[in-house]
């Protein structure tokens, strides 16, 4: 029930051109790209500036990895002639670096948001009306309201399972813990387990299947199951989890085969995300949401309800940071702006997963190219092992496959796996957006040594 419906008696009213819900990337970029073209704008977070993506998503996520990262090179640089004696790990202190780091992003934003004239609100949104939202007892009413709630971790319903955490629990570990159990087969679940494993836990990863990121070209799903398998991840298949219960040696899994695993110091649910509506009161303003939970929207990020509109994970499609900052600038500048035609093009979104070595995809896969363009379809591949390696015994394998489609052989996916890949893919997908052909890369000269090189000389 909304707080009018309630009889919540709402102090004052307050009127903007533009109400946001939510501090996290999407809303931000929306509400200060409105604000850029002028519009008085009021930006509602519950928490803290930033959101998921900032808070407890990529960049404390991306910090993590890189420490993980760097403890491998510490293993290799024996072999490039370094003598270190290394006195362990200060988890604690790199996990009080981290936040400190984050504390000045978060102010960075307030910032941000003061000087473009926004009014940022500390407190939680519901809608009071059509058009209207209720924040710290005051309505604040506009034209056009924007839901930018984000996501939240999604914890299976089993017996047990609170005693487990999720990403963010992760985050809030204030130990590495010696033993680690993670279930899932996401982009979380790799990523969590590499990171523990890099830094040096037991982990071991459950499977309700038998891959990894199954939604990825196969080329990835083996490098990230060979790199989890290469760090000494224990990986568990068909392993559906049941139930977790609690003995003096730790956490113990068991699975609807009969299957059980454990003992385990800390286990981390990673088995997707869904959509944050809750207590935003939706209804109220006539909001409807999808079979997953997810805000309906159209291609204008229209909602169901006139003058209301919502983007980013809320809306379940492509659950990621640039796509939600794209989107909110995209419709800010078309509601604001007079760019009547802006809007997001959901085709060839860029992504990497951090996993040790990392990933990168933009595009169609084998399986969904050919699925779409039949035999057409031609597809280039590398394997090697990256100059790094060279002088080294241990010598992973990077991978990269160029899916092409045509008798103009049109680049349609670029997948790549090895050191590197997240840093490269960048250009190849605007190469990939800009319908480059597999000629146009034979077409570009080299950079050498690398192992992007790779890309312009597959045959
Ligand atoms: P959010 O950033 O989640 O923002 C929503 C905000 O709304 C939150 O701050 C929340 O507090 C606020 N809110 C919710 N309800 C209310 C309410 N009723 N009133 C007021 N405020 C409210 N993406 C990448 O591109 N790269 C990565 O490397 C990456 N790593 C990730 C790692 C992890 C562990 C996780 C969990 C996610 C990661 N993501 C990554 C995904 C990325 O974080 C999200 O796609 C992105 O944050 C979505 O932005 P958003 O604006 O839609 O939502
Ligand atoms: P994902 O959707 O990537 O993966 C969820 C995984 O959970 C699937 O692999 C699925 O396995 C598994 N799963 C679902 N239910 C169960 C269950 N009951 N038991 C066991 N396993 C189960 O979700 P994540 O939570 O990893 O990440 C959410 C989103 O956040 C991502 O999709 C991505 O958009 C974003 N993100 C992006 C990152 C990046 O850009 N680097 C990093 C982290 C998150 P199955 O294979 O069997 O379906």
């Amino acid at each position: 029930m909304n707080a009018r419906a309630q009889g919540v008696i709402l102090s004052r009213m307050r009127k903007f051109d533009l109400l946001v819900a939510g501090g996290g990337s999407g809303g931000l970029a929306a509400a200060q790209r409105a604000a850029e073209h002028g519009a008085r704008v009021a930006l509602i977070e519950s928490g803290r500036l930033g959101g998921t993506c900032v808070n407890r998503g990529c960049v404390p996520k991306k910090i993590m990895w890189h420490a993980a990262e760097l403890a491998r090179q510490l293993a290799d640089s024996r072999e490039y002639g370094f003598r270190l004696s290394i006195e362990g790990h200060d988890w604690a202190g790199l996990v009080e670096r981290r936040e400190r780091y984050i504390r000045r992003l978060n102010g960075i934003y307030a910032e941000n948001l003061k000087r473009r004239g926004v009014e940022y609100v500390s407190g939680h949104a519901a809608f009071s009306g059509p058009r209207a939202l209720a924040v710290n007892g005051e309505e604040y009413v506009a034209p056009r309201v924007l839901v930018v709630t984000g996501g939240e971790p999604v914890v299976p319903e089993i017996p047990g399972a609170d005693l487990g955490g999720t990403s963010d629990g992760f985050f809030e570990l204030d130990s590495l813990p010696r033993r680690a159990a993670v279930v899932g087969a996401g982009y979380i679940a790799v990523e969590l387990a590499g990171i523990l494993r890099g830094l040096g836990s037991e982990v071991t990863l459950h499977l309700r299947r038998a891959s990894v990121l199954r939604s990825f070209d196969e080329l990835l799903q083996k490098a990230c199951l060979d790199g989890l398998a290469d760090a000494g991840v224990r990986i568990v298949t068909d392993f559906v989890p049941a139930a977790v219960d609690q003995d003096p040696d730790g956490l113990r899994l068991a699975a609807s085969s009969g299957a059980r695993t454990g003992p385990f110091d800390a286990l981390l649910w990673a088995v997707g995300r869904r959509p944050l509506v809750r207590g935003l009161d939706l209804g109220a303003a006539g909001v409807s949401c999808g079979a997953r939970g997810a805000i309906e929207v159209d291609e204008w990020q229209q909602t169901t309800a006139p003058g209301v509109f919502a983007l980013g994970d809320v809306t379940g499609n492509h659950e990621l940071t640039p796509v939600a900052i794209a989107a909110g600038r995209r419709w800010a500048d078309r509601q604001f702006g007079a760019m009547a035609e802006r809007k997001m093009d959901y085709k060839n979104i860029p992504t990497v997963i951090f996993a040790h070595p990392p990933l990168g995809s933009v595009g169609l896969s084998e399986e969904e190219a050919r699925a779409a363009h039949g035999d057409s379809v031609r597809c280039y591949r590398s394997e090697f092992v990256p100059l790094y390696y060279g002088i080294a015994s241990h010598k992973p394998r990077a991978r990269m496959k160029l899916v092409t489609v045509g008798e103009e052989e049109r680049v349609a996916g670029c997948h790549l796996a090895g050191p590197g890949a997240d840093e490269m893919l960048q250009g190849f997908a605007v190469a990939v957006r800009m319908g480059a052909r597999k000629a146009d890369l034979d077409d570009t000269v080299a950079i050498h040594p690398t192992a992007a090189e790779e890309l312009v000389t597959m045959r």
